[in-house]
């Protein structure tokens, strides 16, 4: 199958190697780096720059009633040929991606289109050590987008992304359960507060992985300045554990800093709806930018990607997804769905932590409720930074901003083992000062946050 606008983009040097930063060249099912001579997979249109992947006893194919129904829910033709090709992209969602985290999102091809799953996806593997909970707790702090400065006597949800350092999992059930909670120390050192508000693991956390936990944080009242926020874990009951890496710096004042300038409208929409409100709300600035017709990237589009709309009227999009069967996919319904788009959209799988792209290449950048996904977002948004042009705009759009550690669907996600995350507007402040973007409007639609970037 022709991929015209990827081999453009490999032509002209825009998609690199992921290993080296070379370039690849296309050439019959995989492209290989004239660097390294790193050699990534070329399949139904789409190239895999992810590529990370475990070796081991390839699991049974996909069962024929599964592909088909994924091939009717994206209303492929009945062409053998096509359905052969569908059938082959949905296989791929059977390799192990190194990463417990992008294994899940690869894994899920069939929840992800909303199609029922036959077999069920594997569980987790965290069940096996759950026996055993709580023997070994040792945890350190991985991200966090807590501010650095915070208003005194104020309660607060902040996210804290824990990685398991023990042997055995960590749980907030059973009879000895533990909890995330912290201790704060004044600026002379003092512990002023000792017990801290505490906050449960959503899911059991293996060995090994990680998972935000949303906490429940309480400023305390006292003297202006540098205090320390020091994060732990308690065995109830029992004894304290420090988080390694959990102090945190934060000055504390009695006045809190300004919220962020979001605009709350008040509106609250349907998931499609509110797709399509951001879209509408991005592409109006991205006209009014004069952008029209350049070059588009966006991230975790998956099979449909929203920029798609702006394809179709002239934009040359990228989308990238951490999976490959998606990408696959993608192509090919642009190719034989909705083809008068495909000859200007690519679709290419990859880790966006480190987007195999190079700099000031594109005059816009998407992600549509994926920003949340990611262990590190600052480091992605970063990468979304560097490979816009100076003027060019980032849209994240559609992402989940009031956290509510108890709904159904986080905690649902959480047990796929898919990295589901809920950040206040100011975490996602943080996150884009961090990533060198500069908010440049913003909105918020209930609990869907959209906001408008550029380059700091
Ligand atoms: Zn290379």
């Amino acid at each position: 199958m022709s991929a015209p606008l990827l081999g453009k983009l490999l032509a002209e040097g825009i998609l690199r190697c992921p290993r080296c930063g070379g370039v690849p060249a296309l050439g019959g099912s995989a492209a290989t780096c004239g660097h390294c001579g790193a050699r990534f997979r070329f399949a139904n249109g789409a190239l895999d720059l992810y590529g990370r992947y475990r070796e081991g006893e390839p699991a049974p194919p996909p069962d024929a009633p599964l592909v088909e129904a994924i091939a009717d829910a994206l209303h492929f033709p009945k062409d053998p040929a096509v359905r052969r090709a569908v059938a082959e992209a949905v296989a791929d969602s059977r390799a192990v991606a190194e990463d417990p985290n992008h294994a899940a999102e690869i894994r899920m091809i069939a929840e992800r289109l909303g199609v029922p799953a036959s077999p069920a996806p594997a569980a987790p593997p965290v069940a096996a050590a759950v026996a055993e909970a709580n023997a070994d707790v040792r945890a350190r702090l991985e991200v966090t987008h807590l501010e650095p400065a915070l208003g005194m006597g104020m309660k607060l949800l902040r996210s804290f992304r824990l990685v398991n350092t023990g042997t055995t999992a960590i749980s907030s059930s059973g009879a000895r359960p533990v909890n995330l909670s912290y201790h704060w120390f004044d600026p002379e050192g003092h512990a002023v507060v000792w017990e801290g508000l505490r906050s449960p693991l959503p899911v059991d956390l293996a060995p090994g992985h990680a998972l935000t936990v949303i906490a429940n944080l309480a400023t305390p009242e006292g003297r202006e300045g540098a205090w320390q926020l020091r994060l732990a874990l308690v065995v109830e009951g029992e004894r304290w554990i420090d988080i390694e890496e959990g102090a945190l710096p934060v000055r504390l004042a009695r006045a809190a800093p300004p919220p962020p300038p979001v605009e709350w409208t008040g509106l609250a929409f349907d998931y499609g709806t509110d797709h399509g409100v951001a879209l509408d709300w991005y592409a109006k600035a991205y006209a009014a930018r004069g952008l029209c017709g350049g070059r588009l990237l966006e991230v975790g589009g998956g099979i449909h990607p929203q920029g798609g709309v702006l394809a179709g009227q002239g934009s040359e999009l990228l989308a990238v997804d951490v999976s490959f069967p998606m990408s696959q996919l993608g192509a090919l319904y642009f190719a034989h769905v909705a083809a008068d788009w495909g000859a200007r959209m690519a679709f290419a799988a990859c880790d966006a932590h480190r987007l195999p792209v190079r700099h000031g290449s594109f005059d816009g950048a998407l992600v549509f409720s994926a920003l949340h996904h990611f262990a590190r977002p600052s480091l992605m948004l970063a990468e979304l930074a560097r490979a816009v042009k100076p003027g060019g705009l980032v849209g994240v759009l559609c992402e989940p901003c009031v956290p509510d550690p108890g709904a159904a669907e986080y905690l649902r996600d959480l047990r796929e083992g898919v990295n589901e995350q809920i950040w206040t507007v100011e975490e996602y402040w943080e996150i884009f000062r961090r990533a060198g973007l500069a908010p440049v409007r913003a909105r918020a639609d209930g609990g869907s946050l959209k906001v408008l970037l550029e380059r700091a």
